[in-house]
């Protein structure tokens, strides 16, 4: 089956760049491109009719955390100061011997009604993602079952994804006075790299290759060396990309100095983990942030040489009173920029506004992070970041993972006149603004609708597990408090 797409904008590729291509055709055949360009003249199948729209390669979201993330709605525009702004050890730290309540990412198997939370955590992301535009997205380490539940839903809803479980050594508790304690187990996380490496010998390739496998040690300060070296051999045997969260918190980078005597990077360089197909997550704070006063600041050089990949989600950092410092100091060095979204909302196109506005801002020049940058990290960098050529761009022999954006707002203003569809897009755009969606070469949305997804059902599920998450804070925090007292509401309650 040979379709045709008539559009008025494409993103195209030329010369390992995207480009711009005014009234073309794209034709796949099967899952693969097999025309860019001018008018196609062979006979298709079917014509799908864009004019007015901007055809464009599909997001990949390289930094994923499943689930409808009810938790983090607890620390907006509050939080403890001892994290420094890191969310996860808002949200998913618990007293020690209490487990975070309500979301199914900490259920143990066999717990009441977990089966039912884990199918609705993972339908909610992966439709959510598809909704916004993402062709392929990268799962940031959770749980074996978390997995098992996505794998399902990528494959019945059509979309892309690398998965499989994430593992560590230990993980940070808060002790009977609430501060932050590490509890350490080797062993757990040797056990769980091998539960990763089952699953991927299982499920790599599923879904007509639409499901890959992705080696995830969770955190460089939670996982031994030695894991990270076993991790290294894995991903050289059997070719997987890599994924970890380092240099991505003011106390991680300092427990890896004292613990190491080098910064997060350093260490990951000393095992030869640097590569393109690391996705480092969040890589913001580096020896060279001078936010750290580290006085040698080799970080930005070691994995600019190495052309490691960042994940970087600039919204939620953002949140948190962070920032990458900064977009052109790290594209001069030669670091491959992704872009993720992390938590919620899982909108690329916000996010790429958001790295936009914040890469000027930091590089102090309106020249950097330009639109065409920030569209590029969030298709080919994610595509270099798990080593594909064949995704990330519209041209011949890639795969048709392929997004019509429409270029009205849904029929208001908000776009205005538009002369630069990537620029009117990265400026102006949301990520509703995406109206069909195409994986492998099969329409997976179009006009918004996701067919077997009802967005109202799935909203009432996740405002009800959001309901139990609120109200069962005070069983698992460490300072014991409601959630009208760790996140106040923003105005007095008024009766
Ligand atoms: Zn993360």
């Amino acid at each position: 089956m040979r379709t045709k797409i008539t559009a008025s904008w494409i993103v195209g590729h030329a010369n390992g760049r995207h480009s711009l291509i005014r009234d073309g055709e794209i034709v796949f055949e099967g899952n693969r491109i097999v025309h860019v360009g001018a008018k196609f003249e062979g006979p298709v199948d079917r014509t799908i009719d864009t004019a007015g729209k901007l055809v464009a390669p599909g997001f990949i979201d390289t930094h994923v955390h499943s689930g409808h993330r009810a938790s983090h709605r607890l620390i907006t525009d509050t939080g403890r100061p001892m994290y420094y702004g890191q969310p996860f050890l808002e949200i998913s730290v618990p007293k020690e011997g209490k487990v975070v309540k309500g979301d199914p990412r900490y259920l143990k198997h066999g717990d009441a009604g977990s089966e039912a939370a884990f199918q609705l955590n993972a339908l909610f992301t992966v439709a959510e993602l598809i909704r916004n535009g993402v062709t392929t997205f990268i799962e940031y380490g959770s749980q074996l079952r978390v997995q098992d539940a996505l794998l399902a839903e990528v494959e019945r809803l059509g979309s892309r994804a690398y998965l499989a479980p994430g593992y560590d050594c230990g993980r940070w508790v808060g002790d009977e006075q609430g501060r932050l304690k590490r509890v350490r187990n080797d062993r757990l996380g040797e056990e769980g790299l091998k539960v990763a490496l089952q699953w991927i010998a299982a499920h790599d390739g599923a879904a007509g290759g639409r499901i890959r496998g992705i080696l995830v040690p969770r955190e460089v300060e939670t996982s031994s060396v030695e894991v990270l070296r076993r991790t290294v051999r894995a991903a050289d045997e059997l070719k997987l990309p890599m994924a970890t969260h380092a240099a991505y918190s003011v106390i991680e980078f300092y427990e890896v100095v004292k613990e190491h005597m080098m910064t997060p990077i350093e260490l990951l360089d000393s095992i030869g983990m640097l590569r393109p197909t690391l996705n480092i997550g969040h890589g913001n704070f580096v020896a060279d942030n001078p936010n750290l006063n580290y006085s040698v600041a080799r970080d930005l050089e070691l994995m600019g040489k190495s052309g490691a990949t960042i994940s970087h989600c600039p919204i939620n950092i953002m949140r948190r009173a962070r920032v990458l410092d900064n977009w052109q100091k790290y594209a001069d060095a030669g670091v491959n920029m992704s872009i993720g979204s992390d938590t919620y909302p899982r909108d690329m196109i916000m996010n790429m506004r958001t790295a936009s506005y914040l890469g000027k801002i930091m590089s102090h020049t309106y020249f950097a992070a330009t639109s065409g940058d920030v569209f590029e990290a969030a298709t080919l960098g994610g595509a270099k970041s798990v080593g594909r050529d064949d995704l990330g761009r519209l041209s011949p022999g890639a795969l048709a993972d392929i997004i019509i954006i429409d270029l009205d707002g849904r029929g208001s203003l908000r776009y205005g006149p538009v002369r630069d569809p990537v620029k009117s897009v990265v400026e102006c755009g949301v990520g509703d603004d995406v109206d069909t969606v195409i994986v492998d070469g099969k329409v997976i949305m179009e006009g918004g609708i996701i067919p077997g997804v009802d967005f109202a059902s799935i909203r009432a599920a996740a405002q009800a597990a959001g309901e139990e998450v609120w109200a069962t804070l005070q069983d698992w925090d460490p300072l014991g408090r409601t959630h009208e007292e760790a996140c106040p509401w923003c105005y007095a309650m008024d009766q």
